[in-house]
C-alpha cells in the first residue's frame, strides 16, 4: 500500500469524535447565524462599565450578559453560538435558570474563553504570546461537562516596522494549534483566533500581506498538530488600513483585500469564518461583512460574525446600569445582531438613517481582553 493511501498509524480522533465536533461547528455557522463574543474578562468589563458610570462588581456583569441572553428568543435566529468568561459560565438568570441551560434551551451553542491572556516575547518590539495550556486538557474537560461545547483562545499580533516577526508568527500559531488539539480531544470546537492588531499607519495592502503570512503559518501549524479542520472555526481580524493611516477604504475594498487573503490560506475544509470587529464601529463592522457576502470571489465557508464591541457598545450605551432602560437595551442589541445576521447572507441594506452611536468608532490602543 502507498503511504498516501494508508491510514494514520496513530489516528487523532474517533470517528464519533470527528462527527460531533463538525456539526457543533457547523451549528454555529448556520446560513444567517454568528456569535456573540460575551467573554470580556472581568478586567475587560469593568473597563466597558466605567464608561456608563457603573459599577464593576460582579452582579452587574450578571445584569448585563442576562438582558442580552433574554432580549428575545427570535435571538436565536441570528445567534448560532455565545462566547462566556469562567464567571458568566456560571452565573444564573433572574429566574435562576443556569446561564448555559437558558442558551441551550434557545438552541444556541455555548462556548467558553479559555486563554489566560498575554505574555511578552522578550527582545521583540512588544510583540506577546499567549498563556493557559497548563491544566488546559483538565479545565476542557469540566467545561464540556458544564455546558460547553466550543473554545476561544486569542493571540495578538501587531504590525509595526519589525513586527509581525517571525518569532511572533511562528511561537503564536503553534500555541494555537496546541490550544486546538487539546480542545479537540475534549469535545470543544476551537474559535482559532490570530488577531492582528489595527493599531498604526500601514495601509490595506501591507496588512492583506501580514495577514496572509500569519494564516499560512497557523494552518502550516493546525495541520502539523493534526487538529481536524472541520471542527474549528477561525476568528481572523478583517483586513484594512492602519487606525492611523490617512486613506480611508470603503467596504468593498475591505471585502475584497479580506476575502483574497483567506481564500489563499484558508482550507475549504474550515466550516466557517468569524470576523473580530476590532475597533471598528458596529456599523462599519457590519457593512464590511456584508460586502464580503456580497463580493464576486468564490467563498468556500460561510463569512460570519464573532463581535464583542460591534454588537454591545449600543446596548451598552442605553442601558447605562438602570433597570427602566433595559428593554431599550435589549432592542439596540437585538437590531446589531439581526443586521449582522442579515450581513452573513450579503443582504443588509442600510436605512440611510444610522444613528451615530452605531458609527461611533470603538477603538482602543493595543486592545487587551
Ligand atoms: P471585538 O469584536 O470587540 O474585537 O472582540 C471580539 C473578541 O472576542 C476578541 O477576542
Amino acid at each position: 500500500m502507498n503511504s498516501a493511501t494508508m491510514a494514520p498509524v496513530f489516528p487523532a480522533l474517533t470517528a464519533e469524535q470527528k462527527k460531533e465536533l463538525s456539526e457543533i461547528a457547523q451549528r454555529i455557522v448556520e446560513p444567517g447565524k454568528g456569535i456573540l463574543a460575551a467573554d470580556e474578562s472581568v478586567g475587560t468589563m469593568g473597563s466597558r462599565l466605567k464608561r456608563i458610570n457603573v459599577e464593576n462588581v460582579e452582579e452587574n456583569r450578571r445584569l448585563f450578559r442576562d438582558l442580552l441572553f433574554t432580549a428575545d428568543p427570535s435571538l436565536n435566529k441570528c445567534i448560532g453560538g455565545v462566547i462566556l468568561f469562567h464567571e458568566t459560565l456560571y452565573q444564573k438568570s433572574r429566574n435562576g435558570t443556569p446561564f448555559p441551560k437558558l442558551l441551550k434551551d434557545l438552541g444556541i451553542v455555548v462556548g467558553i474563553k479559555v486563554d489566560k491572556g498575554t505574555a511578552p516575547l522578550a527582545g521583540t518590539d512588544g510583540e506577546t504570546t499567549t498563556q493557559g495550556l497548563d491544566g488546559l486538557a483538565e479545565r476542557c474537560a469540566q467545561y464540556k461537562k458544564d455546558g460547553a461545547d466550543f473554545a476561544k483562545w486569542r493571540c495578538v499580533l501587531k504590525i509595526s516596522d519589525s513586527a509581525p516577526s517571525s518569532l511572533s508568527i511562528r511561537e503564536n500559531a503553534n500555541v494555537l494549534a496546541r490550544y486546538a488539539s487539546i480542545c479537540q480531544q475534549n469535545g470543544l470546537v476551537p474559535i482559532v483566533e490570530p488577531e492582528i492588531l489595527s493599531d498604526g499607519s500601514h495601509d490595506l495592502q501591507r496588512c492583506q500581506y501580514e495577514t496572509e503570512k500569519v494564516l499560512s503559518a497557523v494552518y502550516a501549524a493546525l495541520i502539523e498538530h493534526h487538529v481536524y479542520l472541520e471542527g474549528t472555526l477561525l476568528k481572523p481580524n478583517m483586513v484594512t488600513g492602519g487606525q492611523s493611516y490617512s486613506q480611508k477604504y470603503t467596504p468593498q475594498d475591505v471585502a475584497m483585500a479580506t476575502v483574497t487573503a483567506l481564500r489563499r490560506t484558508v482550507p475549504p475544509a474550515v466550516p466557517g469564518i468569524c470576523f473580530l470587529s476590532g475597533g471598528q464601529s458596529e456599523e462599519e463592522a457590519s457593512l464590511n461583512l456584508n460586502a464580503m457576502n456580497s463580493c464576486s470571489l468564490v467563498r468556500p465557508w460561510r463569512v460570519s460574525f464573532s463581535y464583542g464591541r460591534a454588537l454591545q457598545a449600543s446596548a451598552l450605551s442605553a442601558w447605562l446600569g438602570k433597570s427602566e432602560n433595559e428593554k431599550a437595551a435589549q432592542e439596540a442589541f437585538l437590531k446589531r445582531a439581526k443586521i449582522n445576521g442579515l450581513a452573513t447572507l450579503g443582504q443588509y441594506v442600510p436605512s440611510g438613517s444610522s444613528d451615530s452611536a452605531s458609527s461611533q468608532s470603538l477603538f482602543q490602543p493595543s486592545y487587551t481582553y
